[in-house]
């Protein structure tokens, strides 16, 4: 598993990429999450403003 990220509600803020310790997350139109870098951490879960990723 890995986060998951709502497109419709992510606004490529960036606080999801600074709050991963793994580097897994990209920002692109919306941020994108490399699954084989994930743990499942949660940690950008909780950096979110708009409860856009999930874990
Ligand atoms: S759950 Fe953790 S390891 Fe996975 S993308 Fe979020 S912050 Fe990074
Ligand atoms: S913190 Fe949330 S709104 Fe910001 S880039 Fe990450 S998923 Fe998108």
């Amino acid at each position: 598993m890995a986060a998951k990220v709502n497109a419709d509600s992510c606004v490529a803020c960036g606080a999801c990429a600074d709050a991963c310790p793994n580097g897994a997350i990209t920002i692109e139109d919306v941020a994108v999450v490399d699954a084989d870098k994930c743990v499942d951490c949660g940690a950008c879960v909780d950096a979110c403003p708009s409860e856009a990723i999930t874990d």
